[in-house]
């Protein structure tokens, strides 16, 4: 087959100027991998690879396996309707099903891309392309996406933000606020929720914005466990005072857990070394990957669970987080995403929708807790449909470690 290797496609690349170039990325490929096996898998790429090559090889283009499960198209250039047209074509050439050792199948793709005009900025256009496809795959649902001015600005305070967060970790200079989750019931503070905060430059910069970046520059694991024995330090006070039955929850992506082993597992190692035990703390893990994509860490968390800790599933309703867990028994508590709280009271299918994953979880044995509660009308809503817990600002915004008294005292 004439695809070209990695080496020849760069080598091509710096012989000719005013190439287009276009990364396309398997949405999912090692769910593949996972799921089929590796030699299933193997036959996927070489189907892709034929069909790349077969349909758009030839009058200047280029094709070549970049990486993995990425590919790499370079034409000449042409205008920006044309390479939309083209890259539409190859979404919709690579998306249509298929038939392997007869086992149907359908591939999603993420594409970016990057034309010569913007080569002026400095970043080579192999970057660029390869910036865009970030972009696209950082997008919920498979996408496209052109490198541009927007992007690269984007880019710039990423890559700023990125080196400064790194300093800020090691110095330890991020902190933890604390949001209070109250039981309708009981009518008490039960728990409290640790947030990451970062002020740069005297400006708090979202956490929306820096976990990504140090999920991406690798440095989360060592964040994850910086607010890790920050909250276990601020929870041991609150049991040196008395406060005998409140826990603290932690945030942990799927991506933080990759890099963790049941036996040397620092989470442990931090509760165990703050005097606390792991009945203490909650993980509420976001599925910003499928959890079935990632095995290991599926096992890790069980064996946590077996080791007293309890699991949230946070922001249910979005992203990947998906009703296969709950059934499966994976985990003790659900975080319904307050985007299905917000509109509760004038959106009926949200309300319908919160009523019954409360009725499902509750009755499968899980707490569940509502984010985002703003208004009393919601509380009153919530309580209503029998929800237990709930979370927003309604009852508070995070807070300083110090005021948490207030609300146990
Ligand atoms: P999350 O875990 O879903 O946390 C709840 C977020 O919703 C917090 O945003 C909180 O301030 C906000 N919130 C709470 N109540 C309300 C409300 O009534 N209305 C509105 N509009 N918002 C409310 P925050 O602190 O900006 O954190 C954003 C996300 O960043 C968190 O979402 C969590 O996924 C992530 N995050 C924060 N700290 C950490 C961390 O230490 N590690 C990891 N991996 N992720 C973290
Ligand atoms: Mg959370
Ligand atoms: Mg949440």
């Amino acid at each position: 087959m004439g695809l070209y290797t990695r080496t020849q496609f760069v080598e091509y690349f710096e012989k000719h100027s005013n190439l287009i170039v276009i990364l396309v990325d398997i949405n999912r490929f090692s769910a593949i991998n996972n799921l089929h096996g590796e030699a299933f898998g193997n036959k996927v790429l070489r189907y892709v690879g034929i069909l790349l090559y077969r349909h758009f090889c030839g009058n200047g283009v280029n094709v070549c396996r970049y990486a993995a499960d990425q590919f790499a198209l370079s034409c000449p250039t042409m205008d920006v309707e044309k390479v939309d047209v083209l890259v539409d074509e190859i979404r919709d050439k690579l998306e249509r099903q298929f038939y392997i050792s007869g086992q149907q199948m359908t591939l999603n793709v993420n594409i970016g891309y990057a034309l010569p005009s913007s080569a002026a900025s400095g970043i080579h256009l192999m970057a660029q392309a390869y910036y865009a496809l970030s972009s696209a795959k950082s997008l919920l649902s498979p996408s496209t996406v052109r490198y541009s001015e927007y992007l690269e600005k984007h880019i710039g305070r990423k890559y700023r933000l990125g080196v400064e967060l790194k300093r800020a970790i090691d110095a330890k200079q991020l902190h933890v606020e604390y949001q209070p989750i109250y039981d309708l019931e009981s009518k008490r503070v039960v728990k409290f929720e640790a947030l990451a905060r970062w002020t740069r430059n005297g400006e708090a910069v979202s956490p929306f914005e820096f976990i990504p970046i140090a999920e991406e520059l690798g440095y989360i694991n060592q964040l994850g466990n910086l607010v890790l024995s920050i909250a276990c330090r601020d929870l041991k006070l609150l049991r040196d005072r008395g406060h005998d039955d409140v826990q603290i929850s932690v945030n942990r992506s799927i991506q933080e857990l990759t890099n963790e082993s049941i036996d040397d597992c620092s989470i442990l190692k931090i509760i165990h070394e703050s005097g606390l035990s792991t009945s203490d703390i909650v993980l509420e893990i976001t599925e910003s990957i499928p959890l079935e994509d990632k095995p290991e860490v599926q096992e890790l968390l069980g064996d946590l669970r077996r080791k007293g800790l309890k699991l949230a599933l946070d922001d249910f309703g979005t992203g990947f987080a998906s009703f296969s867990n709950l059934m499966k028994n994976t985990v003790d508590i659900l975080k319904i995403d307050r985007t299905f709280i917000r509109d509760i009271e004038s959106d009926k299918n949200n309300a319908v929708l919160v009523q019954s994953v409360n009725m499902l979880a509750t009755g499968l044995g899980l707490d569940v807790i509502a984010e985002g509660v703003e208004t009393e009308g919601q509380l009153k809503r919530l309580q209503a449909m029998g929800c237990k817990f709930i979370q927003g600002y309604y009852i508070s915004r995070p807070v300083v470690f110090e005021q948490t008294l207030a609300f146990l005292e």
